[in-house]
């Protein structure tokens, strides 16, 4: 399906609300991540623009408790029912009544439903359902959760496009990206003379590391990235590249774009967040210091723009921009994930499951840093491949992939 936002009218339906001075509401799904700290820090320098309806969080009830002590959510959710009565004891405990505190997966879509703006920033699988359930109820969708989008596909595109929700993108590649795309000036096909779109990633702590050494490196290591500061999850994705591998297989669903027209480009200094080529030879780039408040506010306020608290870029300090081919024999997992995306059906939502379980084994040194992609591989070719027709067969997919990985571990690590 041509699936390429517009970013004159909004999303894939263009229902955007009118810029209006009304004070809107919103769920942050995921509020005790990377992003979710992020959100709340653009969302308290505008205090006149959104009110916080609910926010959500699965280990650290103690933040998550600060959180709703200060942004005074109606609502918030949690992993389960022991620690939403932690939650409403130390809520209770510093006199906030109030709250409604629920949870599990239902109370995630019930929240997600809710708000006019969501921020879907869970990471993983775990944050599909309810990220669906807000393009569903037509929702602005501000889109963090990438491997959503890499698992569902079409399928979160085909909800997007039948709720009549406005898909924004956070990911500040895709971001990026959006920002650089043509106006229409005759409300014509969007495609018109882009000729392909330049991914930029910053090659992470390895690139320049001697290639035997890979196998060695430690979770700290890994977590360590030269540029942003991020969940632990992203951090190991981005020194394999298999982030740069699922932001490929994002923008095919954000932008419409076949793989072939989707390239990947070493950026080491993080300050082009993506680019975008048309036919006359022209290249348009998006600039800014490496902060995800800057594509968070974007989104948050498109099509109008607020301060996001980022500091203004100095480039005579930056000094110089480079640019370079990713190595395919050190970053298996870029073809990895263009392989998947080019199988289509099942093939992105088993890479996922295969590297959230890969990912989560590394962390917890049950496997080497180069495994990772050993393993994604071995279950990509292990699965036969199928055609998803709902969400209940992507978590199917998902559940069977993830089997796979675990009964694999053992034999990859051994190599
Ligand atoms: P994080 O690990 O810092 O935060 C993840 C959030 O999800 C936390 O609030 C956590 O409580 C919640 N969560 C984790 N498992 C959950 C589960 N099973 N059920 C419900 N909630 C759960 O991660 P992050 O760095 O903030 O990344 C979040 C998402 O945004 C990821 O998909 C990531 O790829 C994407 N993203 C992050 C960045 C970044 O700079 N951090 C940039 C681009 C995209
Ligand atoms: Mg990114």
């Amino acid at each position: 399906m041509n699936a390429l936002i517009d970013p004159h009218r909004g999303s894939h339906a263009g229902a955007h609300r009118a810029p209006s001075a009304e004070v809107q509401s919103i769920t942050i799904l995921g509020s005790t991540g990377s992003i979710g700290v992020s959100t709340l820090d653009v969302l308290a320098r505008h205090p006149d623009r959104y009110r916080v309806h609910a926010l959500t969080g699965h280990t650290r009830v103690a933040e998550l408790a600060e959180q709703c002590r200060r942004f005074a959510p109606a609502r918030a959710v949690v992993a389960n029912a022991g620690d939403a009565k932690t939650l409403r004891g130390m809520l209770t405990a510093s006199g906030h009544h109030a709250m409604q505190i629920d949870h599990g997966q239902e109370a995630l879509c019930d929240v997600a439903r809710e708000a006019e703006v969501v921020m879907a920033a869970i990471v993983g699988a775990a944050g599909l359902a309810a990220a669906m359930a807000a393009a569903r109820a037509g929702r602005r969708v501000l889109l963090a959760n990438k491997e959503a989008l890499v698992m569902a596909g079409s399928l979160f595109i085909d909800a997007v496009v039948t709720g009549g929700a406005t898909l924004l993108p956070i990911d500040s590649e895709h971001n990026a990206i959006f920002q650089c795309l043509p106006i229409p000036v005759d409300g014509g096909h969007q495609h018109a003379g882009i000729a392909r779109i330049l991914l930029t990633a910053s090659g992470g702590p390895f690139r320049t590391m001697p290639l035997d050494q890979m196998a060695r490196v430690t979770p700290d290591e890994a977590c360590a990235h030269p540029n942003w500061k991020m969940g632990r999850k992203i951090s190991v994705d981005s020194a394999t590249m298999m982030n740069k591998g699922l932001e490929v297989i994002e923008a095919r669903w954000l932008f419409g774009l076949a793989p072939d027209r989707i390239e990947v480009v070493i950026h080491p200094q993080s300050v082009v967040h993506s680019m975008v080529e048309y036919v006359d030879g022209s290249v348009l780039a998006q600039m800014g210091n490496p902060d995800m408040r800057t594509p968070i506010a974007h989104a948050l306020a498109w099509p109008e723009r607020i301060a996001s608290g980022v500091p203004s870029l100095d480039l005579t300090a930056i000094a110089r921009l480079d640019f370079e081919k990713p190595d395919p024999g050190r970053f298996p997992c870029i073809d990895l994930a263009y392989h998947a995306l080019v199988s289509g059906g099942s093939a992105p939502a088993i890479l996922n499951a295969a590297n959230e379980i890969a990912v989560d084994a590394f962390l917890n040194r049950r496997i080497r840093f180069t495994d990772i992609a050993n393993l994604v591989d071995r279950v990509l070719n292990a699965l036969p491949a199928s055609a998803p027709k709902s969400l209940d067969d992507l978590f199917e997919i998902d559940r069977k992939a993830r089997e796979c990985a675990r009964e694999c571990m053992d034999e990859v690590a051994a190599r």
